[in-house]
């Protein structure tokens, strides 16, 4: 039988991360998950999936020694972010305004995941089951039971763990398997993202117009194409919309971007794209017993500011603390009272950056008039108040 002290389905971003943020606790840590990401090769073409990653989220990835491969291989910074509708309501936000150097980066998601499992692969306290799938688990006597299957040879593997951590993304197994409910919708919008080159060479700054029917927004991504740069174009829109803007070529897309999106765009060319649907979920709870959600297990956001990574990442950051501070006090750390803390530390936060997200997905896509001017004024004079303007971006950042 194996033992472990703390086993995570889902060895996605938030997963690694919390594997060995736990395991750098001394706890014998073992992931669950059905593939492992590819290896880098730097004549990848860039990925379609792309997080923009604060501040805060660098300092973990840093923390858990992850940041330095990550610069070797491949992210752009920026230092600068516009928002606006009308033209006249644009408002800039810059590091230099929180005395940072940038406000974030934007990198792979399969990049961050790898950076992680690099390190995991090194660590002498986290077992990999991969390829490998979850079948079962039960719990009893404080402690959770696992069976999972080896994806390669079908062979059944039985695991005991004194925790049970469900990072297993939006469609959580394990939060369906230990019945934990949940509410949420699915958004009128759905998004497409677009990998394109441009004609400017490697911007330092993302911005996002707001349309009725959603926002498009530019991410600025690293390296230099036959054009100039690259960038991941977000362009949000009713589903139906997207399905059609899916189903043409890459060059019938091109047009279409160009047409649609700001000027300041410049010269592009199309060179990937993919549709996501966009929903919204919130688990009841994200502690049941010796079972925890983590990341998308817990919640899934709006992408709209980017946030969702950013969330699962305190969360990790938040159960290292509650552990960390546990042992060093003497207590045992996997009992129930103690894993409570968990999400007495999380679920205020991330409730607020999802009704922060609504809120603003609401008032950027209402139709009336009324609503439109005053969401300009809104735009325009947060840019006019230093204070509120600073307070927001600072939270934005993690910082
Ligand atoms: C269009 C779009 C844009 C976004 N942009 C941003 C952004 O700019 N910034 C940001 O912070 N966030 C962004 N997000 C959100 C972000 O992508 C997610 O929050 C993040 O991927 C969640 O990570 P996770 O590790 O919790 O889950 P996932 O990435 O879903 O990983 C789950 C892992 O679990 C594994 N798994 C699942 N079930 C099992 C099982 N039964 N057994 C074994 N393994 C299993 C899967 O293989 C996977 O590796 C965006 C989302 C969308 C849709």
């Amino acid at each position: 039988m194996n033992n472990f002290d703390c086993v995570i389905v889902g060895g996605g971003m938030v997963g690694a991360a919390s594997a060995l943020s736990l395991a750098n606790l001394g706890l014998k840590v073992a992931i669950v998950e059905h593939s492992q990401p590819k290896d880098f090769d730097s004549s990848q073409v860039l990925d379609l999936r792309v997080s923009a990653i604060s501040l805060a989220s660098e300092h973990l990835l840093t923390q858990l020694d992850a940041w330095s491969q990550l610069q070797q291989w491949r992210l752009c910074p920026y230092k600068r972010l516009g928002v606006w509708e009308h033209q006249a309501s644009y408002t800039e936000f810059n590091a230099d305004d929180i005395k940072q150097t940038h406000l974030g980066h934007i990198i792979e998601n399969r990049l961050i995941q790898l950076s992680l499992w690099q390190q995991i692969k090194k660590h002498q306290g986290i077992t990999l089951f991969c390829p490998a799938s979850l079948l079962n688990f039960s719990s009893a006597n404080k402690e959770v039971n696992l069976s999972i299957v080896n994806n390669e040879n079908s062979e059944n593997i039985e695991i005991k763990t004194k925790m049970l951590i469900a990072a297993d993304g939006a469609n959580s197994q394990v939060r369906k398997l230990a019945n934990i409910g949940m509410t949420g919708w699915d958004y009128q919008q759905s998004a497409i993202l677009i990998n394109v080159e441009t004609e400017s060479h490697q911007q330092d700054i993302t911005w996002q117009q707001f349309f009725e029917t959603g926002p498009v927004a530019l991410l600025p991504l690293s390296g230099k194409s036959e054009l100039g740069g690259y960038a991941s174009l977000v362009w949000y829109h009713k589903k139906a919309e997207i399905k059609k803007l899916s189903a043409l070529s890459n060059q019938q897309l091109q047009a279409e971007v160009l047409q649609k999106f700001p000027k300041r765009l410049g010269k592009i060319k199309v060179i990937g794209k993919g549709a996501f649907p966009l929903s919204r979920r919130h688990a009841n709870t994200y502690q049941k017993g010796q079972v925890l959600l983590l990341g998308d297990a817990a919640h899934t956001i709006n992408p709209m500011a980017g946030q969702g990574v950013n969330l699962g990442f305190k969360d990790v950051k938040a159960l290292q603390t509650v552990i960390a501070t546990a042992i060093g006090n003497g207590e045992c750390w996997y009992e129930p009272e103690v894993l409570s803390r968990y999400e007495s530390m999380r679920r205020k936060d991330n409730l607020l950056m999802m009704s922060t997200m609504d809120s603003l997905y609401a008032t950027f896509s209402h139709p009336s008039p009324a609503v439109k001017l005053f969401r300009n004024i809104g735009l325009t004079m947060s840019g006019k108040i230093p204070f509120l303007k600073n307070k927001a971006l600072a939270y934005a950042c993690g910082v």
